[in-house]
């Protein structure tokens, strides 16, 4: 039985919210594997960081409080979707611990499935990587707040997954976080 829009019926949605250093790989990971869920029917939404901050938190910066509500925020919208059959890829920093738990019980509250899969890169290889040029406008002492560098990141300690991506190609990486997607019954 398949849905008007040809999703079929009762497929189960859920987030999967990846986090980790920049250019640690969430970014790359989620839209990899949002093209591949697609192709598979499944109804999917990338939350991207910085598109969802200028959409909803544009008047926040990069304390720890408003780092906080962004990821709070993100993760009501990410809920409401999952709520709803979407699969829901998250690939947004979340450099503090209670938020990212904060998120993880919202979900459990409502009965919708949460995942979090640390993007476990190390930060000499993401800043080598430096996608965004971020670290080396840290060094020029252009900005200041880069997470991982002058500012605080609590990795998770225990993760649904972790994934190395300095010893991984992208690919995978991306049939990594598949397998566990497909083991909690989401693809
Ligand atoms: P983030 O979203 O975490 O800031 P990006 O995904 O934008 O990081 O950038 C990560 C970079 O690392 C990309 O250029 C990507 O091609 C590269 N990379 C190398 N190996 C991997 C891997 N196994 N998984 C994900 N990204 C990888």
């Amino acid at each position: 039985m398949s849905e008007p829009n040809g999703t079929p019926a009762g497929w189960q949605g859920g987030t999967v919210w990846l986090t980790g250093l920049p250019s640690a790989g969430k970014t790359t990971i989620a839209v990899g594997l949002a093209e591949r869920l697609r192709s598979g029917g499944h109804r999917v939404q990338v939350l991207d960081g910085d598109e969802v901050r200028a959409a909803l938190s544009s008047e926040l910066g990069f304390s720890k409080e408003d780092r906080d509500a962004n990821v709070r925020r993100i993760g009501y919208v990410a809920r409401l979707l999952a709520q709803h059959g979407v699969t829901v890829l998250v690939p947004v920093i979340a450099p503090y611990a209670h938020s990212r738990a904060a998120v993880r019980d919202l979900h459990a509250a409502h009965g919708v499935p949460y995942v979090e899969v640390h993007v476990a890169t190390p930060v000499e290889i993401c800043a080598d990587r430096d996608v965004k040029s971020l670290y080396a406008r840290q060094v020029a002492g252009e900005l200041s707040g880069l997470t991982g560098v002058d500012d605080p990141y609590e990795a998770p300690v225990d993760p649904d997954l972790r994934v190395h991506t300095q010893h991984r190609t992208v690919d995978e990486s991306l049939r990594q976080v598949r397998a566990l997607l497909t083991a909690r019954g989401l693809a």
